[in-house]
């Protein structure tokens, strides 16, 4: 047995929708301005252009359904997104065969410190600050491949108490599914345990402690998560 210096970290791991297993992950790839609609909203061309990619944490990912309103900012959006977890992975994959790396989907949120992303992004800066932060991923659990299958269709629906704030569909996806697999693993080994979030419709916007915010995906349920 190996003898830490301190103790070792917690495994993150995610539920698995209909069993007791929970899915490991290794790391967290999110993709940037992936619906035309967005991309206008956030000042940039809509044009299909090379896709681009940031990351959060493992330990980013959050199950428990609260989102703590988080430090020195206050312009926090959420951006309702797909969560694509890989059970394989490689270099140099083929759009062709990328969905045979795919062990399931589930809903997810990209919060975003908008201030603090806006701020570094004028300065040429990292986007982490704005990102990366604690509890900055809320997540539901995996639905595997064997129960929904490949979803590129349906709609994505955020509300925030009750009311209506982003809405979209998979079949909006500028960079598909396999297409983001396959691109991400030109420039990164993709391995097992990797999860790749797949951008957010338009409709982004703030959220304030005490809102509740909720998520469709057509075919995938849904997740609801208190701003706390
Ligand atoms: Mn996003």
């Amino acid at each position: 047995m190996t003898d830490y210096v301190i103790e070792t970290p917690p495994i993150v791991a995610l539920p698995v929708a209909g069993s007791d297993a929970r899915f490991p992950v290794r790391r967290v790839y999110c993709i940037g301005r992936n619906y035309a609609a967005h991309a206008i909203e956030m000042g940039h061309d809509p044009n299909r252009e090379a896709p681009f990619f940031f990351q959060k944490n493992p330990d980013n990912l959050d199950t428990s359904g609260a989102f703590p309103y988080p430090a020195k900012s206050s312009d926090v959006h959420h951006e309702a997104e797909m969560l694509v977890a890989l059970k394989s992975g490689g270099t140099d994959i083929p759009v062709a065969s990328a969905l045979d790396h795919v062990y399931g989907y589930a809903l997810c949120l990209d919060m975003t410190r908008r201030d603090l992303q806006g701020e570094a992004k004028k300065l040429g800066r990292p986007w982490e600050i704005g990102k990366a932060f604690e509890r900055s991923a809320p997540v539901g659990p995996i639905h595997t491949v064997a129960e929904v299958g490949h979803p590129d269709e349906g709609a994505v629906v955020l509300k925030v108490n009750g009311d209506l704030r982003q809405e979209g569909n998979l079949n909006q996806l500028i960079w598909k599914v396999p297409e983001m697999i396959s691109y991400l693993s030109e420039y990164f080994e993709l391995a097992a345990g990797d999860v790749i979030l797949s951008g957010t419709p338009a409709g982004v916007g703030p959220v304030a402690v005490g809102d509740t915010m909720e998520l469709t995906i057509e075919g995938l349920g849904s997740l609801t998560v208190q701003v706390v």
